[in-house]
C-alpha cells in the first residue's frame, strides 16, 4: 500500500502498482519523518528475478523540486503498462532482463517543493569518500550552512537514510548484473538536455569510457536524431559527495567482470524558461515545464531513450557489443590517453597538493576485455 498523502505524484505511483499487478515488485526501500507524517521510498521492480541478468535502474526525485523527472519515469511506466498487454516481444525482453525504477528518492522534498530532503541534505551531495580534485565552489557541495543549498550534511555523519537505501539498493542489483545502466533524471541546468556520465568529482576520464562511446554510438546509430548532448559531468561542474561517483567507484573497487554504466539525464529546463520567462517567478517553474503542451512534450520526449537503454546492449557477452566495443576501443587507442577525442577536452587543472593521490584514486581507462569463461565475438570489417 502506498501512503500517498497529497502528492499527487505518489497518487499516480499508486494507481500505476495496481495496473501493473503482477508485472511489477513493489519493494518499501526507505521510511523518514515528515513532521510526523511517514513517507516511503518506494521502488518496482519489473522483469526477471535472476540477479546474473542484465539490469537497468531508473531513479529520479533525488531532489523534490525537480517534479518533471518524476512524471517522465511514470509516464514511461504507464506506455510500457500499456504496452505489454499486446506486445509480446516487451514481455521476451522482461523475461531476461530486470527492469528497476525508484520514481521518488525524496519523497520528503517531494512533498514540501523543496530540493534538499527533510534534514536540508542534498541527497547528491551526500556520499562519503575523499574529495578528488576541486569541487565548483557552493554548487559543488558545501558544509557551511543546512539552509544554503547544495549542503552535503556533517562531516563524518551516517548517509541520509534515502541516500543510504539507494546505494545499497543499486549495489545489490548490480551485483552479479553482467551488465547494468542506471539512469537519473534531474532538471534545472542548461538549454538542452544532457546526457551525463561520471566522474562528476574530476574531469579525469572514467575507467570504463570505451563502454560508455560503444554504448553512445550504438544511441547515435539507432536514434540518429536524438536530442541528447553526451559529456563527462565534470565538464558542467564538479561536486563532492556525488551518489553515482560513489556507487560506481565501489563497482569498480569489486573488481567485477560486468560492465556498469551511470547516466544521469539533466534536463535542459532553461529553454522552458526562456520560452515562458514567467516561469523566474516560481520555484518550481525554474525546474519543471509549465505550459501543459510543454509539459506533454516533455513527458513523450524522452520515451525513445528510455526505450533504448536496454542493458542488454552492454553485455559483453552479446555479440554486437563486442564488436561495437572493440570498434570504440580502437578509436580510444588512436586517440590517445585520454580517450576519443570527443570527449577529451581540457582536463581541470588539480588542486594543489592534491594531483598525486588524485592519481591514485582515479583509476584509467582500461582495456576492454570480457570475461574468460564468455565466447569471443567475430567482428566483421
Ligand atoms: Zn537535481
Amino acid at each position: 500500500m502506498i501512503a500517498a498523502a497529497a502528492v499527487p505524484e505518489l497518487d499516480a505511483l499508486a494507481e500505476l502498482v495496481e495496473r501493473a499487478g503482477p508485472l511489477a515488485r513493489h519493494r518499501v526501500l526507505a521510511e523518514v519523518d515528515d513532521h510526523g507524517v511517514r513517507r516511503r521510498v518506494h521502488a518496482l521492480e519489473l522483469g526477471s528475478t535472476a540477479a546474473d541478468t542484465p539490469l537497468l535502474i531508473v531513479v529520479v526525485g533525488v531532489h523534490g523540486l525537480e517534479r518533471i523527472g518524476t512524471q517522465v519515469v511514470l509516464a514511461f511506466l504507464a506506455a510500457l503498462l500499456g504496452r505489454l498487454t499486446w506486445d509480446r516481444a516487451g514481455h521476451e525482453v522482461l523475461d531476461r532482463a530486470r527492469l528497476w525504477l525508484l520514481p521518488a528518492l525524496n519523497p520528503v522534498g517531494l512533498a514540501r517543493g523543496t530540493r534538499a530532503n527533510g534534514s536540508g541534505v542534498d541527497l547528491m551531495r551526500n556520499a562519503p569518500g575523499d574529495r578528488v580534485g576541486r569541487a565548483t565552489p557552493l554548487v559543488g557541495g558545501q558544509r557551511l550552512a543546512r539552509w544554503l543549498p547544495w549542503y552535503r550534511g556533517e562531516a563524518g555523519a551516517a548517509m541520509e537514510p534515502e541516500a543510504a537505501a539507494l546505494v545499497t539498493w543499486v549495489a545489490h542489483g548490480i551485483a552479479s548484473a553482467p551488465a547494468a545502466i542506471a539512469l537519473d533524471v534531474h532538471s534545472g541546468f542548461g538549454l538542452v538536455d544532457r546526457l551525463w556520465f561520471p566522474w562528476a568529482r574530476t574531469r579525469r576520464p572514467m575507467p570504463q569510457l570505451p563502454e560508455l562511446r560503444a554504448l553512445v554510438d550504438l544511441l547515435d546509430g539507432s536514434q540518429p536524431h536524438h536530442v541528447y548532448r553526451v559529456e563527462p559531468q565534470a565538464r558542467a561542474y564538479t561536486i563532492q559527495g556525488d551518489l553515482w561517483d560513489h556507487v560506481y567507484a565501489q563497482h569498480l573497487a569489486a573488481a567485477r567482470p560486468g560492465v556498469f554504466l551511470p547516466l544521469t539525464l539533466e534536463l535542459g529546463s532553461w529553454s522552458w524558461v526562456k520560452k515562458n520567462p514567467r516561469q523566474l517567478f516560481s520555484r518550481q517553474g525554474w525546474f519543471n515545464p509549465i505550459k501543459p503542451h510543454r509539459l506533454r512534450r516533455t513527458l513523450r520526449r524522452h520515451l525513445s531513450l528510455l526505450d533504448f537503454l536496454q542493458p542488454e546492449w552492454i553485455d559483453p557477452r552479446a555479440p554486437r557489443w563486442q564488436c561495437a566495443a572493440r570498434s570504440s576501443q580502437a578509436r580510444t587507442r588512436r586517440a590517445g590517453p585520454r580517450g576519443p577525442s570527443r570527449w577529451a577536452g581540457p582536463t581541470a587543472p588539480a588542486a594543489h597538493g592534491t594531483a598525486g593521490r588524485e592519481h591514485h584514486q582515479i583509476p584509467a581507462p582500461r582495456r576492454l576485455r570480457p570475461a574468460d569463461s564468455w565466447p569471443r565475438a567475430r567482428c566483421g570489417g
